[in-house]
């Protein structure tokens, strides 16, 4: 009998991951991308010995990692070398206030010195955190949620831990000083959620991080993808870069995917890792039931956008490697950031600065770095990005000159990513850069599925389905997708030709 064909559409971490599983599982896997590089918006640009990796830089959970190569029956550590960071963070506040955030004991003592019981406060986040996590992380971030009874069955211990509150007003019960309360809440801004907004399941965060570190690849995480895609070509699985698929019709029992470089080429399945908006609008257009689910997601709250700045400076500065810098207002400025019109006069910024632990990213002596800014998404806001950019970006920089001193006068190289970079080079629905917003409400088996109820052989993978976006999760979600394509293979009911017996009703 021949090999099963998979068509995975996006080189994203959930892409390249899904794919792994599946070419180690025997299936005969291609991985079509749009770009030019893998690795979706973990992108790498290179520039006059710069190295900037364009997205992810806070690297957790190893461990879902080391399953990806174990799966392969390889380790992690043959392909790439995770480097610790200390501190995880590094907080500074705009009247020049700065913590450090660390895992260490230091931490809880520094907390209860700005506020009486905030340290005893902060221990018993941390508990609730450690109960979240085994519920919402160990038991549910990688089982995907088909059936409305998944979400039932689990509803109860969400109830429990008061899942229907939101991260801040869950921290604020634990800690009372304004500063405290934002350093344990911004979390939930690196998954895409208002922390104002966002289910306390996101507090999570703050157990997985201690539990496991904070890390960031040597070479970058661009050397993650890169070991990633060399651990799916050592399996024989093929990936064509420059390749954007353009759509993909049903017949014959096969899925025909039409790219760039072939017309019409059959696959048994699919995986697409590409926005969920885009997979129905654009790639399933011709499928009936499309266009219902394409104005169900147009409805959906989607994520806030970023603006990203990459610049390179001619000597080092004393920096953390992360570090948040927040802006006069918190509350307020996220509001306008996720139900805004247009864009704030204010910012709260993340600092990225790679060169701090792995110098071999700049020419010797220089800096690599980026920072991004939260800003709403053009569904909210169209802003003329083409226009505002480099305004934008020359604020961003006279405002860290407070932290980099001189810094407008030793900048030798910079870029930057728009909303609209997100939307016309992603294909991200609004320019948004965490796909579907994590709420309660859109979350689980309320999240598009890891399986399409109505186009059989079409599964999803990636930030837009369950548990959601940053790399943790997309992995997450590759599990789960892979391991439901293989029990439907197990099943004789994974083509588009099978019988859809059992198929759940989609969420999406
Ligand atoms: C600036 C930034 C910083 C971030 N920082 C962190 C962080 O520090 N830590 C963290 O954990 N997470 C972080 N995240 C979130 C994390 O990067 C994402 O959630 C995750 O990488 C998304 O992976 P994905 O599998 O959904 O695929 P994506 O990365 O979205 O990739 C999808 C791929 O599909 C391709 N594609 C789309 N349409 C087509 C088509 N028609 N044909 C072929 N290919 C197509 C795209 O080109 C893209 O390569 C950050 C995100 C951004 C934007």
């Amino acid at each position: 009998m021949s090999r099963h064909r998979v068509a995975v559409i996006g080189s994203g971490f959930g892409g390249l991951a899904t794919a792994i599983r599946l070419q180690a599982a025997g299936l005969a896997t291609t991985i079509f991308e749009a770009r030019d590089l893998p690795g979706g918006r973990a992108y790498v640009y290179r520039d006059q010995g710069f190295t900037f990796d364009a997205g992810p830089t806070v690297i957790t959970a190893p461990e879902t990692l080391s399953e990806i190569f174990a799966a392969a029956g390889r380790k992690l550590e043959e392909f790439v070398e995770l480097l610790p960071v200390s501190p995880f963070y590094r907080l500074i506040w705009s009247d020049g206030d700065r913590l450090d955030y660390t895992s260490g004991p230091e931490f809880g003592a520094e907390l209860e010195s700005r506020c009486a019981g905030d340290g005893a406060g902060y221990a018993r986040f941390l508990d609730y955190s450690k109960k979240v996590f085994d519920t919402g992380y160990t038991e549910l971030a990688h089982v995907p949620f088909l059936r409305f009874t998944d979400m039932l069955r689990c509803a109860p211990d969400l109830m429990k831990l008061r899942a229907d509150r939101s991260v801040y007003s869950t921290v604020a019960r634990f800690v009372k000083d304004e500063k405290v309360r934002q350093a344990l809440s911004f979390h939930s801004l690196l998954v895409g959620g208002n922390p104002f907004e966002t289910s306390a399941i996101y507090t999570l965060i703050h157990h997985l991080e201690r539990k496991w570190g904070v890390f960031f690849p040597r070479g970058g995480t661009g050397a993650l993808v890169a070991a990633l895609v060399n651990l799916f070509e050592s399996l024989g699985g093929e990936l064509r870069l420059s390749t954007p698929v353009r759509s993909i019709t049903l017949a014959g029992g096969k899925h025909l995917v039409t790219s760039s470089g072939s017309i019409d080429e059959p696959f048994d399945l699919v995986v697409s890792n590409a926005d969920v908006h885009h997979t129905y609008d654009k790639l399933y257009d011709t499928h009936p039931s499309a266009a219902r689910t394409t104005r169900k997601l147009a409805r959906a709250d989607w994520s806030m956008s970023l603006f990203v700045l990459y610049f390179g400076t001619d000597r080092a500065y004393d920096l953390a490697h992360h570090t948040v810098l927040f802006g006069p207002r918190y509350r307020e400025l996220l509001k306008e950031i996720f139900h805004g019109h247009a864009l704030p006069d204010d910012f709260s910024l993340y600092l990225h600065a790679p060169t701090v632990t792995d110098p071999s990213l700049a020419p010797p002596g220089c800096g690599t770095h980026y920072v991004l800014s939260p800003v709403p998404h053009l569904g909210l806001a169209p802003i003329d990005w083409e226009t505002q950019a480099p305004l934008y970006a020359e604020k961003i920089l006279a405002a860290l000159e407070q932290e980099m001193p001189g810094l407008r006068q030793h900048v030798v190289v910079k870029r930057w990513f728009t909303p609209t970079d997100f939307r016309e080079q992603l294909g991200a629905f609004n320019g948004s850069a965490f796909s579907v917003a994590p709420l309660l409400t859109q979350s689980a088996w309320f999240r598009p599925h890891n399986r399409d109820a109505k186009i059989p052989g079409l599964y999803l993978v990636g930030a837009g389905t369950h548990p959601g976006a940053g790399v943790p999760g997309v992995l997450n979600s590759a599990k789960a997708t892979a391991a439901v394509v293989l029990s439907d293979l197990a099943l004789g009911r994974a083509g588009s030709g099978s019988p859809r017996s059992g198929q759940p009703e989609s969420a999406a």
